[in-house]
């Protein structure tokens, strides 16, 4: 293991009818909320009135950016800065699912920014401070409820960059009420599903590979939700199984996985490289690319590969090479996302080759990435051919 240091500042509520905590957790001293909310899923299905009692009771004025659209976009995040500066806030209030919170955490360091967004999103400079802002969490996938990472799009370069800087971009709480979940549709959850699980992948492909504690806690966590998810998918409103389903989001990103040693993270680089030139669903890009960089990289190293296979994925290896068990792990995942429902190839979003250089171009705009296996332009192409 790599020496660290572990500190995560975000207060988790979690639980039943647990937004009544919002009166005490914003400060007495906030005058100006600025609400964060999407497309609107949160009027529909009723916490949209009931967050805004709750901050009713607290005699503060409220301000609003909704239409944070999935895949959040640099404009968005640009009107929300001028909507708090306009509006003194003092306190931001993200309510919503990862697109929001991640917007959020953009919002509230550039509004204390004297220059541009897209500085801080391309590491151009970095937030010196921020507006607190909590939130209300109403889908399980991203862990952006409790890291301080924030992916933001835009649109008309093409390109979609992660940038995180704590504590600034740290909720200082997050309200995890799975009830608030019910709602997601069966794709959203779905694609929440195989965030989770890609991030724990992400990081249970690692560098230096010596950490026994935090592996078996990964496959733990992934044992899990490979468990759940098809009886969710069966009963989507069934509380324990949404409320498993959301620890699992968090717990996957939050950190206490990934102490000691650095993740990979080149499949969501090469996603969001995917979703800056086509506008897909994060999750329905990992769901085809995971697989394939799994193949791309196995005769890296075959036995981390089949560790997986055995310990997540009960593959029996007796009379078997290893890089047979290694291989049956991985289509057994690329067989689990399918039948949950995930897409498994480009084409089923009627993406074609045609844009692979730009996507490439986009992927590789900050040099050759990836802990585990660096990889440089060629091996992006290839595990984008393979994904075709
Ligand atoms: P999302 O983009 O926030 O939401 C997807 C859709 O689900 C939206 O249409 C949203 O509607 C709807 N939805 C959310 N909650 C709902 C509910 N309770 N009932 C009904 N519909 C609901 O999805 P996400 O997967 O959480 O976030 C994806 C983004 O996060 C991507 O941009 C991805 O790159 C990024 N990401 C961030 C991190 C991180 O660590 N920060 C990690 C991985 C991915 P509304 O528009 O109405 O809200
Ligand atoms: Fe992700």
């Amino acid at each position: 293991m790599e020496n660290f240091v572990f500190y995560n500042p975000t207060k988790l509520i979690f639980g039943k009818d647990q937004l009544k905590s919002l009166s005490d957790e914003i400060p007495s001293h906030v005058h100006n909320v600025m609400l964060v909310y999407g497309g609107g899923s949160i009027k529909r299905n009723g916490l949209y009135d009931n967050v805004v009692n709750k901050l009713k009771e607290l005699n503060v004025s409220i301000s609003e950016l909704s239409g944070v659209e999935p895949n959040p976009r640099l404009k968005t995040v640009r009107r929300g800065v001028e909507i708090c500066k306009e509006n003194n806030v003092d306190f931001i209030l993200a309510v919503g699912g990862g697109s929001v919170i991640d917007a959020t955490k953009t919002i509230a360091t550039a509004a204390k920014y004297d220059g541009d967004a897209w500085d801080l999103v391309t590491r151009k400079a970095a937030p010196a401070d921020a507006i607190p802002f909590g939130t209300v969490l109403t889908l399980a996938a991203t862990g952006s409820e409790m890291n301080a990472g924030s992916v933001i799009t835009n649109w008309e370069t093409n390109e979609k960059y992660g940038w995180g800087a704590p504590p600034f971009t740290n909720p200082s709480f997050s309200i995890l009420d799975p009830t608030n979940t019910m709602s997601v549709p069966r794709d959203q959850t779905i694609y929440g599903i195989v965030d989770m699980m890609s991030h724990i992948f992400e990081q249970y492909f690692h560098q230096p590979t010596n950490a026994p504690v935090q592996d078996r806690m990964a496959e733990g966590v992934l044992r899990t939700v490979i468990e759940t998810a098809p009886k969710l998918l069966e009963d989507l409103e069934s509380y324990e199984h949404r409320e498993t389903i959301l620890y699992a989001g968090t717990i996957a990103l939050n950190g206490m996985l990934q102490m000691g040693y650095r993740g990979d993270w080149a499949t969501h680089n090469i996603e969001h490289a995917v979703s800056a030139v086509y506008d897909i669903p994060h999750a329905g890009g990992l769901a085809i690319l995971f697989p394939n960089w799994m193949k791309h990289n196995l005769d890296h190293n075959v036995d981390r590969f089949k560790q997986l296979a055995i310990r997540v994925f009960d593959v029996n290896p007796e009379g078997k090479e290893d890089r047979e068990v290694a291989l049956e792990g991985i289509e057994q995942l690329q067989a689990f996302w399918a039948s949950l429902g995930a897409p498994t190839t480009l084409a089923d979003y009627d993406i074609g080759d045609d844009q692979f250089d730009l996507i490439v171009d986009r992927a590789m705009k900050r040099g050759p990435f990836g802990n585990f296996k660096q990889l440089q332009d060629e091996d992006v192409q290839q595990i984008l051919a393979m994904s075709k």
